[in-house]
């Protein structure tokens, strides 16, 4: 229908359809009802066609960044969250041999019920249904305490103890069971809103290190994040279409999280402007691309733990010996807030 008198100007069929309302939005390749509009790709999928689309995205970028192949054998760190579990079923779905692993950080959740367990059972139905394994480190059990005793004990935000945390045993996990790669579930919201702290400080060593492949290194595994172009609502809705159950509930820590106030921050220009997140995180990882190569920090190995740090007692060794200390009643030591392998101090960026 052309515009003319009485009749408003749409500006042309893809613009119509973008101020339509949603139940007038038709599939792109099969017309029939979209259950999404991604107006940053110009494309609405129905319930049958957003699932193969969407995991041959997400073949693409493992394809475009030369994350792993079909022999390789990759470790996922899963949450019980959308993304995670979303990106376990997406490679098996893709037909790569991947495994899961569960960090069981003993955090209650507001109800003061176990926040934690409750994520571990969804990280398991997956593991049932999908009949791979899922390897669990409770750290009550290796480390004789979780995440609020260390928060307690080092006084800062429980997420950067957390992340500390989390990427010591991810990384020891794949290093010692001898996995090609470790596959965390960040979706573009995550990575952009890194991004953005990370600019914002011009934190120039987490800047350098922000890439959807991290190679591997002495002692250290492989990391890739095949979801890092999804936004959540992408991932939330492959993760419903494909009916794969996620714990829905935040964890408490989140609440008031700085990464939340720039994800909000993020969304109101995406809102402006489709594809602006996208394209922020596109076009730094493309001009990144075009710099050298900053140097790795030197390493030795932990002189507790054996694991590489550029320090002679790593990030994690000294948040253990920190809450042990304040255990027994010992003077606190200081304990480092950065980490050679961190993104920089954005909440729960280091997902699992
Ligand atoms: S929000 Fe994420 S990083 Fe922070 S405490 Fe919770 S699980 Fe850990
Ligand atoms: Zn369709
Ligand atoms: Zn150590």
């Amino acid at each position: 229908m052309k515009c003319g008198p009485g009749r408003p100007c749409t500006g042309g069929r893809g613009r119509a359809e973008e101020g339509a309302p949603k139940s007038y939005r038709r599939c792109k390749p099969c017309g029939g009802k979209a259950v999404i509009h991604m107006p940053q790709h110009r494309l609405a999928l129905c319930r049958a066609c957003y699932p193969p689309w969407f995991e041959k995205q997400t073949q693409r970028t493992i394809e475009r960044f030369h994350m792993f192949g079909k022999t390789d054998r990759i470790l996922v760190a899963v949450s019980g969250g959308k993304d995670s579990l979303g990106l376990w079923h997406a490679l098996l779905q893709l037909g790569y041999v991947a495994d899961g692993l569960y960090i069981h950080l003993r955090i209650q959740g507001s109800d003061g019920l176990a926040y934690s367990q409750r994520s571990l059972e969804f990280a398991r139905a997956y593991a049932d249904r999908s009949g791979r394994e899922l390897i669990v480190v409770d750290l009550q059990e290796t480390m004789g305490f979780g995440i609020p005793e260390i928060q307690r004990a080092v006084h800062r935000p429980a997420c950067s103890p957390c992340g500390t945390t989390k990427r010591h045993y991810m990384n020891k996990v794949a290093v010692e069971r001898g996995y090609d790669g470790l596959a965390t579930g960040h979706n573009l919201d995550d990575e952009a809103a890194t991004l953005f702290s990370n600019t914002l400080r011009w934190d120039m060593d987490y800047l350098a290190r922000q890439t959807p492949v991290l190679p591997a290194a002495e002692g250290f595994a492989r990391k890739v994040k095949p979801f890092c172009f999804f936004s959540e609502k992408e991932t939330a809705l492959y993760a419903v279409l494909e009916g794969v159950p996620y714990i829905r509930e935040e964890c408490p820590f989140a609440l008031g999280a700085t990464s939340l106030e720039h994800k909000d921050v993020i969304n109101r220009l995406e809102h402006e402007s489709p594809g602006t997140k996208r394209a922020f995180l596109a076009n730094f990882l493309s001009a990144k691309d075009r710099l050298p190569a900053p140097a790795p920090p030197a390493m030795k190995p932990c002189r507790e733990c054996g694991s590489p740090s550029p320090v002679e007692v790593c990030a994690f060794c000294r948040l253990r010996a920190a809450t042990l200390a304040r255990g027994s009643g010992l003077a606190l030591t200081q304990v480092g807030a950065r980490s050679v392998e961190g993104q920089g101090a954005v909440v729960c960026q280091v997902k699992t």
